[in-house]
C-alpha cells in the first residue's frame, strides 16, 4: 500500500469494501490498521461479540488531553432492490459527483480524516486527533458504546467530538432520540364467523397503531401552534410503524401479530415518557382483550435506543466547528447519530460532515466534488488549529 493516498484515492479504497451492516467490516478495519501502521500510528481494535466486526480507535499526535475526535461509521446500508447505474462498490465520477455506496454516508468523511493523517503528523500537533471508526451504526448505533468506552480507557480524554455524518459541512448541534419497540400481540384463534368469541391480534395491533398515529397528529398540531423546535424537520416527536406481520388465514382471528414501533423523540422530551405512555395504552387495551379471552396479552420489548444529541450551552465541539466553518446558524436534524452516545459519555459533541443526508441510502448515492473539497479544506484548518 502506498503511504500517501489522496482523499479521493482513500475514498475509492473505502468504498471498495462492501461493508453492508449485515457483513463483516474486518477487511476495511485491517486496511486502516495497515495504513496507520505505515505512518507509525498504532490503533486499537474493539471487536464485537461475534468477532466478525470491529471498531477502531487511533491517536494521531501527542498523548495529551483536549484532542479532537473525528468519528465515522464504517458500515453502509444495503443496495439490494435499488436501481444503481453501475457497481455500487466501485467509486465513479460523473458530473461533479463521486458516486458509490457510502460516499455520502459516511465514508467520505472517514476518507478525509484518514487521508489527512500524514499532514497531521507533519504539522506537529499540540493536541491530538483521535480517529474513531465504528460498525453497525446503520442498524441502531450498536458499535459506538464499546468503542467510546475503550477510547476513554486507553487514551487521554478528548475535548471535542466531530461526528462526520452528512450535514453539507454545516454545524448540527442537536438531533432527536430514537427508540425502537417490538410489540407482540397474542390473540385467540376462532373462526371469524364467531369472531366475538375470539381475539384478533391483528385487529388489536391496528388499534394500537391507530393510537400511535393519533399522537402524530396531536404532536404536529401542538408544534405548529407553538412554533417550538425550529430547525428540526419535523419539529415534533414522530411514532412510526415500518413493519408488521400477523395472521394465518382470511377466516381465522389472528393468534399473533408483531410489529416494530420507532419513536423519534424531540431532544427536549423524554424518550422514557413516550415509551411509558405507549405501554400504558397497550396495557389498557390488553385488559379489554383479556375480558374476552384470558389468553390475550401484549408484550413490548425495547430493542434499540439511540440517545438524543442535546444542543450544549457553550459546547467546546460546537465552538470549534463554528470557528472552522464560519457557520453561525442553529440547526438540528431528525435522524440519529452517534453524537448523543459521545455526549452520554460526558464529551462535547457536534455533527458536521460533507454531503447531503438527502443522498444517503439512495441508489447512485453520491458526494459532490465540491462538498468533498470543502471537507478537505475543513480538515486542513482543523490540523492548523491543533498545531497552533
Ligand atoms: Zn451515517
Amino acid at each position: 500500500m502506498p503511504a500517501l493516498l489522496t482523499a479521493r484515492e482513500m475514498l475509492a479504497r473505502l468504498v471498495a469494501f462492501p461493508t453492508v451492516s449485515t457483513e463483516s467490516n474486518l477487511d476495511l478495519i485491517g486496511f486502516v490498521e495497515d495504513y496507520l501502521a505505515i505512518h507509525g500510528v498504532p490503533s486499537i481494535r474493539v471487536p464485537d461479540e461475534s468477532g466478525r466486526k470491529a471498531s477502531l480507535v487511533a491517536l494521531v499526535g501527542p498523548r495529551v488531553e483536549g484532542g479532537v475526535v473525528l468519528s465515522g461509521h464504517t458500515d453502509v446500508v444495503p443496495v439490494e432492490g435499488q436501481d444503481w447505474s453501475g457497481d455500487p462498490f466501485a467509486l465513479r465520477e460523473a458530473d461533479g459527483r463521486l458516486i458509490g455506496r457510502g460516499t455520502c454516508d459516511m465514508k467520505g468523511f472517514c476518507a478525509l480524516a484518514l487521508a489527512a493523517v500524514p499532514e497531521m503528523l507533519r504539522a506537529g500537533l499540540k493536541r491530538p486527533v483521535v480517529l474513531a471508526l465504528s460498525y453497525d451504526e446503520e442498524i441502531g448505533c450498536l458499535g459506538a458504546p464499546a468503542m467510546i468506552e475503550t477510547m476513554l480507557d486507553a487514551l487521554p480524554r478528548p475535548g471535542a467530538v466531530i461526528v462526520g455524518e452528512p450535514t453539507l459541512m454545516q454545524v448540527v448541534s442537536g438531533h432527536k432520540a430514537g427508540v425502537r419497540l417490538d410489540t407482540g400481540v397474542r390473540g385467540y384463534e376462532v373462526h371469524s364467523s364467531v369472531m366475538h368469541t375470539g381475539v384478533s391480534a391483528v385487529m388489536a395491533a391496528a388499534r394500537l397503531i391507530a393510537w400511535l398515529d393519533a399522537r402524530n397528529a396531536e404532536n404536529r398540531t401542538r408544534a405548529e401552534a407553538s412554533g417550538a423546535g425550529a430547525g428540526l424537520d419535523p419539529p415534533w416527536t414522530t411514532l412510526h410503524v415500518g413493519r408488521i406481520a400477523g395472521g394465518t388465514a382470511n377466516n381465522i382471528t389472528a393468534r399473533d401479530c408483531r410489529f416494530v414501533t420507532e419513536m423519534r423523540v424531540m431532544p427536549d422530551e423524554e424518550p422514557d415518557v413516550w415509551e411509558e405512555r405507549y405501554r400504558a395504552e397497550a396495557e389498557r387495551l390488553a385488559a379489554g382483550l383479556r375480558r374476552v379471552r384470558p389468553e390475550a396479552a401484549i408484550a413490548i420489548e425495547r430493542i434499540n435506543f439511540v440517545p438524543p444529541c442535546v444542543p450544549e450551552r457553550d459546547g467546546a465541539a460546537e465552538k470549534l466547528v463554528r470557528e472552522l466553518t464560519g457557520d453561525r446558524e442553529a440547526r438540528m436534524v431528525s435522524y440519529g447519530t452517534e453524537a448523543g452516545q459521545f455526549q452520554e459519555a460526558g464529551l462535547s459533541a457536534v455533527v458536521c460532515g460533507p454531503g447531503s443526508i438527502a443522498q444517503a441510502h439512495q441508489p447512485d448515492e453520491y458526494l459532490t466534488e465540491a462538498q468533498f473539497a470543502e471537507g478537505e479544506a475543513f480538515m486542513r484548518r482543523l490540523v492548523r488549529r491543533l498545531a497552533a
